[in-house]
């Protein structure tokens, strides 16, 4: 019996089959599967591979690869379990040990995730060229494969492989290899997926530990807000909280994600803050956390505090999380007078206070802002100069670029009114002056893509994609998987328009 290859630091189960591959030499798919699995039938699936006790059981003992380690080490599954119910991370850990049929993608929110899901598999070019320099040959890392991560801690922006996530051949394992990924230079990367790749690196780090329970969630995230300065009267004020994590992140980037924040009562944002019925995503958490948790936060101690959370809401059990240090706040707070009393606000945050500025929002928001009023009062005069005629035609002008720019680009996010304002250099001035803005509001009424629109948008480039990949039979959950979408938030015109598909489609 030919032995499996042993586990990199941090490389996908996939990953090790794959090399497997290579190594014993088999470039037959069904003939590799039959080798390991004696299984003909098995599906080569990247983030939740099942049948783990098979493959642990490949191993000689003293390595101590045993089911636990090989999930908590080798597969994505710890980047979810800390959200799920406890019952839902034991049957997920059952399903992965043995056969699952999917269900463990169901079940941890992953299928049906509003989040974008990656279309190649990805790699650091740099990480890359230490293992080869390390182990003599590449290898697939969990952290490259995170939708939300899109550089390494180390090197920069990540590349996408040409291996499709969802290969149309579903019992192949590729490697990883200089003819998939090819050498090229990185960029720097964005501050948003630094972040996100480091508490995603924490997660993945996590020991296999007893889920939290929605209740607990509850009161963890009404303490949160309440911390943070956004509970007042005992409500939660949610478009405070939604301002601030816009500000922070920025409309663009979470409608890149999938998770644009609109006004509905029942976005995403709001019901994190509300009674927990369901888990949420790893980046929604993250998301939440980075914006209103001090600078230093950690994702495993938040975890930790959640556990201990009272069902009840009693916020001296959680004091210790949310502690600022009364000196430090002190002498932010001090800095930041000094600067906005000799520069004015905007001045003060482009020469060298920026970072002051940005500390107080986080963790003195309510402070920050009644300061800031008072000395905002004193220079209202000022606007009366701007020529709004002149800003409204140049604005437009720029929207018209903006729109020609990305409309044929399908895989865009949704090209809402927030999107275009957000694009804008001066966004805050135009979308708090949008009355005086005429032309530039007729744009917007005009040109802004409406959900239904973009679900379409959505399809329409999958049902592209699936025609170029030469696939006869289309599946409306299939086309409806691969564009992101579920049945439940279809709107009633993207459901004609998926009708009309499907019927032309049979009749074809
Ligand atoms: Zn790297």
């Amino acid at each position: 019996m030919n032995l499996l290859p042993t586990p990199y630091p941090d490389e996908l189960i996939y990953s090790v089959i794959a090399r497997a591959g290579v190594h014993w030499g088999i470039s037959s798919p069904k003939q590799l599967l039959d080798e390991i699995y004696e299984d003909r039938n098995v599906s080569s699936r990247l983030y939740f591979p099942n049948h783990i006790t098979l493959i642990s059981n490949k191993y000689p003992k003293v390595l101590g690869l045993d089911q636990e380690t090989l999930i908590y080490k080798h597969t994505l599954f710890p980047l979810y379990a800390p959200f799920l119910l406890e019952h839902t991370r034991q049957q997920c850990l059952m399903w992965l040990c043995g056969s699952s049929k999917g269900a463990v993608h169901l079940a941890t929110g992953h299928a049906a995730s509003r989040l974008s899901p990656l279309i190649y598999l990805r790699y650091c070019p740099t990480c890359l060229f230490k293992q080869l320099k390390r182990y003599g040959e590449y290898y697939w890392q969990r952290i490259w494969q995170i939708t939300g991560v899109d550089s390494c801690l180390e090197h920069g922006l990540l590349t996408n492989s040409i291996i499709k996530t969802q290969n149309p051949r579903k019992h192949q394992f590729v490697e990883a290899c200089p003819r998939y990924c090819i050498h090229c230079s990185q960029t720097k990367p964005t501050q948003q997926s630094l972040l996100i790749a480091k508490q995603a690196q924490i997660l993945l780090n996590m020991r296999s530990m007893v889920s939290p329970s929605f209740s607990q969630w509850t009161s963890f995230y009404y303490l949160l807000a309440q911390s943070a300065g956004a509970v007042r009267k005992n409500r939660i004020q949610h478009e405070e909280v939604k301002d601030r994590v816009i500000a922070f992140w920025s409309l663009p980037w979470l409608n890149s994600l999938g998770l644009d924040i609109n006004s509905s009562d029942t976005n995403w944002l709001r019901c994190i803050f509300r009674k927990h019925r369901r888990a949420f995503s790893y980046l929604q958490h993250i998301i939440v956390m980075a914006t209103l948790l001090p600078l230093d936060w950690r994702i495993d101690k938040t975890i930790d505090a959640v556990k201990k959370q009272k069902t009840t809401l009693d916020t001296h059990s959680n004091t210790t999380l949310f502690v600022r240090s009364a000196k430090l706040v002190s002498s932010y707070r001090v800095r930041w007078l000094r600067a906005v009393k000799a520069l004015g606000i905007e001045n003060a945050r482009h020469s060298g206070f920026g970072d002051c500025y940005a500390w107080l929002y986080r963790n003195d928001n309510a402070w920050l802002r009644a300061t800031n009023i008072e000395f905002r009062s004193t220079v209202t005069s000022v606007n009366q100069r701007v020529n709004w005629k002149s800003r409204d035609k140049k604005t437009v002008r720029t929207l018209i670029r903006l729109k020609n720019c990305h409309e044929a680009t399908l895989d865009a996010p949704r090209w809402s009114a927030n999107w275009y304002i957000s694009s804008l250099k001066r966004s805050v001035t135009i979308e708090k002056n949008l009355e005086k803005l005429p032309l530039t509001q007729m744009f917007l009424a005009r040109f802004s893509e409406s959900i239904d629109e973009y679900q379409i948008r959505r399809l329409s480039r999958e049902i592209i994609a699936i025609g170029s990949e030469n696939k006869n039979l289309i599946y409306r959950s299939v086309l409806l998987r691969r564009a992101g979408l579920s049945e439940e938030r279809l709107k009633p015109l993207t459901r004609k328009f998926l009708c009309q598909i499907m019927e032309i489609r049979c009749r074809d």
